[in-house]
């Protein structure tokens, strides 16, 4: 069953709290896939204490430059090759010369099998990627496919055609709803981004930036490259998201119950404010 793992290793933003380090979150898709999104400080350790070892990490994509979300990955990198693991790099254009110097690749896209992962410009303050994930779930077959081989449906299930007894069949002949392709978008810092929205049309789900809750100069906070949480349900509409997760909390905010009050107030879609260490399965 295509499910998602998101584990919460840090949810703060610039500053950390006790109880709220800060980003990091560990993705696990149900193919085996293994990515953390953004690296703050301390990030292999929070891991280590999850169970993941950090040799497992196959791909870390940095959202930008900003140190609450880069100060854990020499760190990580280092503990990666030293135990033996191959890890990659993405990030944007801009850090990929510093980085290499980290000693494995950089990249700003990667595929793994039917995961696709590649940077779409978000609004912040310096040159940043927002990581939109792509799943090709493939075609799901209808009855009438029950009685071909089962080498057939599978090449049908990936969309593509099959001869079976001298007849072509194509997958639209005997799948229902087009090829499904499932996405996931992690934003990083970003103020209210439209342009962005129109970029990538549509996710199932949204893990957008919520630093601030509605006590502040929404204006300001814009202009500072971040957002609110009535920002984060904009965009959330604007993807037509049925999940959204928010993160990246301001520590001026002794906990997180404000913005969960404020969250609560529109769904869909379904949000999500989990604490550190926290984790929200989702069925794609
Ligand atoms: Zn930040
Ligand atoms: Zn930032």
């Amino acid at each position: 069953m295509p499910l998602l793992k998101l584990t919460f290793l840090g949810t703060g933003g610039a500053v950390p709290r006790g109880d709220r380090m800060l980003p990091a979150i560990y993705l696990e898709d149900w193919l085996g896939n293994r990515v953390l999104l953004d690296a703050g400080e301390g990030c292999q350790y929070r891991l280590l204490q999850f169970g993941v070892s950090p040799a497992s990490i196959k791909l870390v994509a940095i959202t930008h430059s900003h140190e609450d979300h880069l100060l854990g990955l020499p760190g990580l990198v280092i503990t990666n090759k030293f135990l033996g693991g191959k890890i990659e790099i993405l990030a944007p254009k801009s850090m990929h010369e510093v980085l290499a110097k980290l000693g494995v690749p950089v990249a700003d896209s990667a595929s793994a099998g039917r995961m696709e992962i590649k940077c779409v410009e978000v609004c912040h303050t310096v040159d940043s990627c927002g990581w939109l994930f792509q799943w090709d779930l493939g075609y799901k077959l209808i009855d009438k496919a029950r009685d071909l081989p089962k080498w057939a449906l599978t090449e049908l299930i990936k969309g593509r055609p099959v001869e079976v007894g001298g007849r072509v069949i194509t997958p639209e002949e005997v799948s229902e709803g087009g090829r499904r392709v499932r996405r996931l978008l992690y934003t990083g810092d970003t103020a209210p981004c439209p342009q962005m929205w129109r970029d990538v049309e549509r996710v199932d789900v949204l893990i957008h930036e919520a630093t601030f809750a509605d006590d502040v100069d929404v204006e300001k906070v814009h202009e500072e490259g971040h957002s609110t949480v009535a920002d984060a349900l904009e965009a959330a509409r604007a993807l037509r998201a049925e999940v959204l997760i928010l993160t990246h909390v301001s520590a001026r905010y002794v906990d997180k119950s404000k913005h969960r009050r404020l969250a609560a107030v529109e769904p869909p879609p379904h949000v999500y404010v989990p604490e550190d260490f926290e984790t929200i399965l989702v069925k794609l």
